[in-house]
């Protein structure tokens, strides 16, 4: 049984994968230029949901962590001396854009990052992140019944990677859509 529900039930309990620990926002996914623009044209051009970030060393060995032996790649795209983008949280780490249901953004106009969650790809592989306020986790427990719940398989995932990659800088991978296929519009 499937319930695309299931992250604005989980929002309505709290806290949810979209609120981070006060103090942890460098740690926060970057935003690409194409994933602000959509979200900037969701909100009518307000500003306030994002905030510029220092590339810290912290938030590059999370990416060096998230792209396994594509060290050289991650630091080239976030060299320690600049900025990138992230989304904007409030004092008690929530994002800016999370409402009391979920996530006010339609899931067309979500990060890819957003998007994904609680799933990853490493080494082709479908993974999950352990994340004990996953209310999808605590209530579907294995990797099969997660997808089941939240009707996604591992296809379309897989083609959400390969968006995220497109959109972050990174080169596609064997078995990820290529640069045309990745500019349709995903969430
Ligand atoms: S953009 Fe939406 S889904 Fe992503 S962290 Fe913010 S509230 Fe959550």
């Amino acid at each position: 049984m499937s319930d695309p529900h299931v992250c604005a039930r989980c929002a309505q309990k709290g806290p949810t994968c979209c609120q981070l620990d006060p103090g942890n926002e460098e740690f926060c996914f970057p935003l690409s230029e194409m994933e602000r623009d959509r979200i900037l044209k969701e909100l009518a051009g307000d500003e306030g949901a994002f905030a510029q970030q220092a590339n810290t060393d912290g938030f590059v060995e999370n990416l060096h962590k998230l792209f396994p032996g594509e060290q050289q790649a991650v630091d080239k795209l976030f060299p320690g001396t600049k900025f990138h983008i992230r989304l904007a949280v409030d004092e008690q780490g929530r994002c800016r854009l999370l409402g009391p249901e979920g996530c006010r953004l339609p899931r067309e106009a979500r990060p890819y990052y957003c998007r994904l969650f609680p799933f990853w790809f490493a080494g082709g592989k479908l993974n999950v992140f352990a994340a004990s306020r996953c209310l999808l986790q605590r209530e579907a427990r294995t990797r099969l019944r997660m997808l089941a719940l939240v009707g996604e398989s591992d296809k379309r995932l897989k083609e959400l990677y390969g968006r995220l990659r497109l959109a972050w800088g990174l080169a596609p991978r064997k078995g990820l859509p290529g640069i045309d296929k990745c500019h349709r519009k995903k969430s």
